[in-house]
């Protein structure tokens, strides 16, 4: 059995997942980096140019897993509490644009994020009290990974619905 509770950081790309887990202390399992090279996908989405993972494989290889895991895929792994990183629908085009994304990517996720998608699946999954919702809009990746942190220590409460985005559609 491994020590301390499982802290699955998700959200839709773009939110910061992969910027704000890499400054926190611990170890972190890259989800989407371990699927990649583990050829843990099931199928090419070649209209997304993406690859489809398999979750059982993905659950399966991180096994009695603890401390922190990030991916859009997170909230699809057993875990006590499930970080969803947020950002307003325009400035996550905007992130997205800046790092080289098609624009039909970015405005899917955008829209993914107005719609509360990830957040939405995260809740159905693993209940209200289990869900941390970080709005990430206008804020360093240094403020997030202290929300995230305190979430890990136990120091910040659960809440989820009070980012609203639909204004965006
Ligand atoms: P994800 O892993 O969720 O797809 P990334 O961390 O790869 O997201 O990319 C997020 C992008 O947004 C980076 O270019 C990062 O510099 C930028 N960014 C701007 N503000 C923030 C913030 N507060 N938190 C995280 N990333 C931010």
């Amino acid at each position: 059995m491994s020590d301390g509770p499982r802290v699955a950081v998700t959200g839709t790309p773009g939110t910061g997942k992969t910027t704000t887990t890499t400054l926190l202390d611990g170890p972190v399992i890259h989800l989407n980096d371990l699927i990649r090279e583990a050829g843990l996908w099931s199928e090419r989405d070649e209209g997304r140019g993406s690859l489809v993972a398999d979750l059982d494989a993905v659950r399966e290889a991180v096994g009695d897993w603890s401390g922190v895991a990030e991916s859009h895929l997170a909230h699809h792994l057993d875990a006590d509490r499930v970080v969803v990183l947020r950002c307003r629908p325009d400035t996550l085009e905007r992130r997205l644009r800046e790092r080289g994304a098609d624009e039909a990517k970015a405005t899917e996720n955008a829209e993914s994020e107005a719609l509360d998608v990830i957040l939405s699946e995260a809740v159905e999954r693993h209940g209200l009290d289990s869900v941390y919702e970080v709005d990430t809009t206008d804020r360093t990746p240094a403020d997030v990974a202290a929300d995230i942190e305190a979430v890990v220590t136990g120091d910040r409460g659960p809440s989820a619905g009070d980012v609203e985005f639909t204004d965006y559609l």
